[in-house]
Formats: structure tokens, C-alpha cells, sequence
């Protein structure tokens, strides 16, 4: 019984400690907000086929005065849950749109190159972002055809209605959509198929040790083989070494990203070559 009770009063604790440095990060983040703190990074894909560098997605870091560069994965759940997403993913879309109309009018990008901008349900679910993002491509002048925006399966999942009408009208400014970490959300085939999208992208977790795993890749196979028909590309996420590229390749697999190619970076350290050295040749 006491011993009990010494384990409530831990967890006591360790809750009030959770719950103070949960409300001392969202101060902060409000802070990073209002000062610009974040700095946008960028992980380039291939196409398989050829190893060309086909397009980039923007990653967002916190550059936190004494912290130093915090990683998404602790600040976007509390973004999400005060609605400061709808802010931090406007400042990383306007930057990410400024940053690829210069590349490719320096000629460092190909005029085709495609950005991908990372997407949270509470900013499809806002009144007024389609407006916004109208805006933002008024203001860059990045072309729409050239951007598209990732959602997470499970989000999408989460926010069934609302999510499929907020991605049509996306698509009805000429802007792609991309569904995120693909595989880890339980979508129905049947409920895809009344989707409007036009990438997928399979989690890295089927990709990691597909090579070792069976089972990881007959999950790929099956993912191909459900989207030969439709008009849509398939992104493999996570590659890591040259043997999962070339698995993915002969599998049907057309574009892969991942630290084999190049890790998310500084837009001054991107990739200069146009097509990949890392993929083994036939
Ligand atoms: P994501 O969109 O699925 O992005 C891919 C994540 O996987 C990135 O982590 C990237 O660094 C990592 N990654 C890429 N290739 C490899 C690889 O070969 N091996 C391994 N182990 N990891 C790899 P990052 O940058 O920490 O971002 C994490 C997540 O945070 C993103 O997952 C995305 O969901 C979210 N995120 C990032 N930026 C934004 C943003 O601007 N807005 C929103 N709403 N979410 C964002
Ligand atoms: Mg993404
Ligand atoms: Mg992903
Ligand atoms: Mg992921």
C-alpha cells in the first residue's frame, strides 16, 4: 500500500513537471512565432527511373536561442493543439515558395522542380486558408503547379469530410496533393479511390528493413499494384541504402527519398548535380 502510493505521488510529479514544460514551450513557441524562428529545410527525391532530382520537401526547424535547432517532432503536436500550426505553416509555405522561385530563377532548380510543403489538418480545417494560400502564390509567384502539399494518412483519416472537401479545393487551384506517411493510418481501398490526390508516400517503416523483411515488401508490391491503375506517384520515404533504391526500382516503385540521397539540408547545400551518383547501375 504505501509503496502505492509512493508511485502515485511519482507520477504526481511527473505529470506537473509535463504540464509545466508543455505550457513553458507553447510560451515559447508564441515567441518563436512573433520573431520568425523558423528556418525551413529541404530534403530533395529521385526519380528512380534515372536518379534525376525530380522536387524537394520543405522541413521546418525551430532555431531556439539557447536550445538550439529543435526538430519538428517536439513542437508540431503542440503547434497543432494551440492552432499555432495555422501561423508556424504559413511563415514555412511563403518561405519555402520565395526560396523556389529564386532557385529556379538562379537556374539551380529545374523550372518543373516540385516543392512539397507539409500540411496539418487544423490548417485545412481553417475558413480562411484556402484564401491564404492563394495569396501566398499571388505574393511569390511560385506557380501553382509547382507546389504540392502532404497530409498525413491518419490526419486525413481523422477529419474524413471536411479533409476531402478542403483537398478539392486545393486541387482546384492547380495545386497537388501528396498523402503522407502512407500505410500507418488504416485507409480502406474503397475510401481512397474517392480521393482527390496525387502522390502518395509510403512510410519509411515499410521501407526500413524491407530488404531483411518480407512482409515490409509484399506491403510495397501491394501498394503498387493498387495504384497501376490510377494516375498517381508513388514515393517511397526512408531510403537508406542502395539495395532498398534498387529493390524499390525493380518493384515499380518510381520515386524515393531518403539519406542515401541526400539528407534534409540548408538551402545553400543542396545537391548542385541534376541527377544522383548514388544509385546502382543496372
Ligand atoms: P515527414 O513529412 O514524413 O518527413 C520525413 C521525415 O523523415 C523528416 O523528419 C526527415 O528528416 C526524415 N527522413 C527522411 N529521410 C530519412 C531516412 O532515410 N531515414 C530516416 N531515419 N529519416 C528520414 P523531420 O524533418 O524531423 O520531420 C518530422 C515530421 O514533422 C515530418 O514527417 C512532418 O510530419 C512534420 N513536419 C516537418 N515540417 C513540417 C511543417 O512545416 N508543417 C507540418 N505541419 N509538419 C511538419
Ligand atoms: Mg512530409
Ligand atoms: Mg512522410
Ligand atoms: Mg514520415
Amino acid at each position: 500500500k504505501r509503496s502505492e502510493t509512493a508511485m502515485y505521488v511519482y507520477f504526481e510529479a511527473n505529470m506537473q513537471a509535463r504540464i509545466q514544460e508543455q505550457s513553458r514551450l507553447l510560451l515559447e513557441l508564441h515567441h518563436a512565432v512573433q520573431h520568425h524562428q523558423f528556418e525551413v529545410y529541404y530534403q530533395p527525391f529521385v526519380r528512380l527511373l534515372d536518379g534525376r532530382f525530380c522536387g524537394a520537401e520543405a522541413l521546418v526547424r525551430w532555431r531556439h536561442p539557447t536550445r538550439g535547432m529543435v526538430s519538428p517532432a517536439d513542437f508540431i503536436p503542440v503547434a497543432e493543439q494551440s492552432g499555432l500550426i495555422n501561423q508556424i505553416g504559413m511563415q514555412v509555405l511563403e518561405q519555402a515558395a520565395y526560396d523556389t522561385v529564386a532557385q529556379i530563377q538562379k537556374g539551380l532548380w529545374p523550372a518543373n522542380y516540385q516543392l512539397h510543403v507539409n500540411l496539418s489538418a487544423r490548417q485545412l480545417l481553417s475558413a480562411d486558408f484556402i484564401d491564404k494560400l492563394q495569396s501566398v502564390l499571388d505574393r511569390t509567384q511560385l506557380p501553382a503547379e509547382n507546389l504540392t502539399l502532404e497530409i498525413t494518412e491518419s490526419q486525413l483519416m481523422s477529419h474524413e469530410h471536411l479533409a476531402t472537401s478542403g483537398l478539392t479545393k486545393i486541387r482546384a487551384l492547380g495545386i497537388k496533393i501528396a498523402i503522407d506517411d502512407f500505410g500507418t493510418g488504416y485507409s480502406s481501398l474503397a475510401y481512397l479511390h474517392q480521393m482527390a490526390f496525387d502522390s502518395l508516400k509510403i512510410d519509411r517503416s515499410f521501407v526500413h528493413s524491407m530488404t531483411e523483411n518480407s512482409t515490409n515488401q509484399r506491403i510495397i508490391e501491394a501498394v503498387v499494384a493498387m495504384t497501376r491503375g490510377m494516375d498517381v506517384h508513388l514515393v517511397a520515404e526512408g531510403i537508406e541504402t542502395q539495395e532498398e533504391a534498387e529493390r524499390l526500382r525493380d518493384i515499380g516503385c518510381h520515386f524515393a527519398q531518403g539519406f542515401l540521397f541526400a539528407k534534409p539540408l540548408p538551402l545553400a547545400e543542396q545537391p548542385t548535380e541534376r541527377v544522383t551518383d548514388k544509385l546502382p547501375t543496372r
